[in-house]
């Protein structure tokens, strides 16, 4: 059984409404299962998926990504923690069934913080961040960009439209940990999620 980690960030650090503040943390959540749901739905024609939901997710959510043809999805309510841990993983995989899953995908909770100083023992940490606010956040979060095995940044058609340049958040990636691999996606459209399958070694 192989294990992937996702974080992203789910906040912004400028001043705004709260309801603003709220609705880009939806998108932002939105946006790490959509990377989930469009990678399950490639490998489960092949593969037994299973898939630990930690942040705080709907049953909608995680009916979608069954939806896709994960084999089990489990959600882990942290209690208010923001962060899994190696003992919560640890609890949950009892949970899953003991046979027929290869791989399991782990969401973490939606902060690039604090995830990034504990090791859950998966294979692979993918750190997803949204295209537009890229450079932003990695200046404010090197630790997780410096733990993380591969960074997604999504979203690329709003990039364009708010006229990033992409070049910029993935050179400032590979100046704080030369070698780090950046694929970017736009997981509504499903661009890209090939490319992260290959980073993976899952395709
Ligand atoms: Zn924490």
């Amino acid at each position: 059984m192989r294990l992937y980690e996702t974080s992203e960030t789910g906040s912004i650090e400028i001043e705004i409404g709260e309801d603003l503040q709220a609705r880009h943390e939806e998108l932002a959540q939105r946006n790490r299962e959509w990377l989930i749901a469009a990678m399950v739905e490639r490998l489960s024609p092949k593969h037994g998926i299973g898939v630990i939901a930690g942040d705080v997710a709907t049953t909608h959510d995680a009916e979608r990504v069954a939806g896709k043809g994960a084999r089990k999805v489990l959600q882990i309510n942290t209690g208010g923690m923001c962060h899994l841990d190696a003992k919560l993983v640890h609890r949950a995989l009892q949970h899953l069934p003991e046979s027929g899953l290869d791989i399991v995908f782990i969401e973490n909770v939606g902060n690039l913080i604090c995830p990034s100083f504990f090791s859950l023992g998966a294979e692979a940490r993918v750190a997803v961040v949204s295209a537009s606010e890229g450079s932003h956040v990695i200046a404010k979060h090197p630790a997780m960009f410096q733990s993380a095995d591969l960074v997604v940044l999504n979203k690329t058609d709003i990039a364009d439209a708010v006229g990033v340049d992409l070049s910029s958040p993935v050179s400032e990636l590979q100046a704080l940990r030369p070698g780090l691999t950046v694929v970017k996606t736009n997981c509504m459209t499903g661009d890209g999620v090939d490319d992260v399958l290959r980073a993976l070694r899952l395709a």
